[in-house]
């Protein structure tokens, strides 16, 4: 399991790390006896277990730490989760059904808890789905650019979008506005326990703070 990062200030710095140390490695001014002004705050972590997130689209990426390299399609395999956990993914080979391998994945839910009637079908929806000819390799082969898994999931979405009377998503529209900002958090977020990892502390400056201060000190640098 990941461990979890927590976030302090101190000295104007936005310091990341894994527990609050006994001094800031910034200023080093000891915190023993003493409270910080603000406590820290957790940084959620994005990965979850795809297997207990049922009816989810989920993100995985097919190596550890390749997911700060994200480009839209490769590296990264999509699914969908039956009510079961059983995720639904699309494949050279057809379509997978899988209750093993997703258990650190970013996941979104795509039903909320009140839509009764879409969760009592969707096991039989996407059961449906992922049998028609367009997913069938003797039919249709998978093609890297146009006929992959993210094209499987983002047609399921659709599908299920269009029973609830709703407009279908461009591609473009779903991964700018559902998948994108997942990763650019996911990748930040393996980017801190990266640093963390190696270096006990991530530290940078506290934007709220110094957007105000003028650079009195910094008035020869445009010189440089
Ligand atoms: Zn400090």
């Amino acid at each position: 399991m990941d461990k979890s990062v927590i976030k302090f200030n101190h000295c104007h710095k936005d310091i990341f790390c894994f527990f609050v140390p006994d001094q800031c490695p910034e200023c080093g001014v000891s915190f023993s006896g003493k409270r910080l002004e603000e406590a820290p705050v957790s940084i959620p972590n994005p990965f979850s277990n795809g297997h207990k997130v049922p009816c989810a689209f989920l993100v995985a990426s097919t190596e550890d730490n390749v997911l700060r390299d994200f480009d839209g399609r490769s590296d990264l395999h999509t699914g969908i989760t039956n009510t079961n956990g059983i995720v639904y993914n699309y494949t050279k080979a057809g379509v997978q059904r899988e209750h093993q391998g997703w258990e650190r994945c970013i996941c979104v839910p795509l039903v909320q808890p009140d839509m009764f009637s879409l969760m009592s079908q969707w096991d039989q929806y996407l059961e449906k789905f992922s049998s028609a000819q367009m997913w069938d390799p003797l039919w249709q082969s998978f093609n890297e650019e146009t006929h992959n898994c993210y094209s499987y999931t983002l047609t399921f979405i659709n599908c299920v979008l269009a029973t609830q009377s709703k407009r279908a998503l461009s591609k473009d529209e779903f991964t700018q506005s559902f998948v994108l900002p997942r990763i650019k958090r996911a990748s930040k977020y393996m980017m801190l326990c990266r640093e963390i990892s190696q270096n006990h502390f991530y530290i940078v400056d506290s934007p709220r703070r110094n957007s105000q201060e003028s650079p009195s000190e910094d008035e020869d640098s445009k010189s440089n």
